[in-house]
């Protein structure tokens, strides 16, 4: 089984996971741009018992625009997000495709939020795609 770690900048809150991921996304809404510093967050979700968070982190909530929560954990130090959980998904867990830093990570296969999609960006060949 693949193992993969994921991990902040300054490395003390790191995520290992067991196992590939269920779902891989990228979105391109202004929230994920904001959160990010990036035009679009890519994220890989896996079932919670698969992985196993080691350091501290710090919580922030966000209402999402259909009025649902999605608690981000991040390091209190680097301020790196290293997972989040949408509470309509409590089995699940995010995790930052980029805090991986593997090239080799297997590519979204949905794209969401394409109406605040940077147009420069690209897309993979065969994503499906959501307004
Ligand atoms: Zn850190
Ligand atoms: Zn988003």
């Amino acid at each position: 089984m693949t193992t993969r770690r994921a991990a902040c900048s300054c490395g003390q809150l790191n995520a290992v996971t067991e196992g590939d991921p269920v779902r891989i996304s990228m979105c391109h809404c202004l929230a994920c741009q904001r959160r990010t510093g990036s035009p679009f967050g890519a994220q890989a979700r896996f079932p919670s018992d698969r992985v196993s968070i080691n350091g501290t982190s710090t919580q922030f909530v966000r209402t999402t625009d259909s009025g649902d929560h999605i608690t981000f954990h991040f390091c209190p130090a680097c301020g790196s997000t290293v997972f989040y959980q949408p509470d309509q998904e409590p089995d699940l867990i995010a995790i930052p495709v980029g805090a991986f830093a593997d090239p080799s990570f297997p590519a979204p296969t949905v794209s969401v939020y394409e109406a605040r999609r940077h147009p420069w960006t690209g897309l993979p060949p065969d994503v499906e795609h959501f307004d």
